[in-house]
């Protein structure tokens, strides 16, 4: 649980500090120094948006400055933001109530029939991806919804959906592998797909071409095209 005040010194002040500025307070340098100039911001911030003024962050005061910046950006997520937008756009998986107020189903009902073969990778063939007996999709942040929906939509309407065999996730809270970075998938905003074909690191792995040009074509990032492939895995998010 959060809890931030005067004379506390941290990672959290910093990102509060960054959060108060970007919202046109002065919270002074982001330093991560909790000093009387942030605590002059918050306070502010505070008494503009309802919550008790008393210049400490904590549950109800960082909820608020972290969660309402969703609808401000909604119109504006064409393409995939870049890795350091991705909280002030998805939001902060680490709060509490953050995965209630994020995470969807992604129906694809409608195309059910030519992706229920598609199976959980980790389990076997008689376990599906996506039919949970009264829904047929898979959970993931809401602002991506159309998105996947338009890449799964279109591998059907080219009659490649076949050349999926198992899908591997879509939100996990962990950090990337070999890096001390979160993941995309924390934010629900990432997809792996035939993983056992296609390992982290593995070069001829054996994503077929079709199915990563849906995803591009959707716009998604291949993790296939990187210098240490991840050929499994697909992102809204450019590479940092
Ligand atoms: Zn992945």
């Amino acid at each position: 649980m959060v809890f931030l005040k005067k004379g506390m010194q941290n990672n959290n002040v910093k990102r509060l500090q960054e959060r108060l500025a970007h919202l046109g307070y002065d919270p002074g340098p982001a330093d991560g120094i909790f000093g009387p100039k942030t605590e002059m911001a918050v306070l502010a911030y505070q008494e503009d948006h309802g919550l008790s003024v008393d210049g400490i962050v904590g549950g109800e005061t960082w909820g608020s400055l972290f969660s309402y910046s969703m609808p401000e950006l909604l119109s504006s997520l064409q393409h995939p933001p870049i890795y350091s937008q991705l909280t002030d756009i998805f939001g902060d998986f680490l709060l509490p109530g953050w995965q209630e107020q994020s995470l969807v189903r992604c129906d694809l009902s409608s195309m059910a029939d030519a992706l229920e073969h598609i199976y959980i990778g980790w389990l076997t063939p008689q376990d599906k991806a996506f039919d949970h007996r009264d829904w047929f999709g898979f959970i993931c942040h809401k602002l991506v919804v159309p998105h996947f929906q338009k890449a799964f939509k279109m591998m059907v309407d080219r009659g490649v959906a076949r050349k999926i065999k198992t899908w591997d996730g879509c939100f996990n809270v962990r950090y990337m592998r070999g890096a001390s970075q979160w993941s995309t998938h924390s934010w629900g905003i990432a997809i792996d797909i035939d993983a056992q074909w296609n390992r982290f690191g593995q070069r001829d792995f054996a994503m077929a071409p079709e199915i990563a040009a849906c995803f591009e074509e959707a716009g998604f990032i291949w993790g296939g095209r990187w210098n240490r492939p991840d050929a499994m895995h697909f992102q809204f998010c450019t590479l940092r």
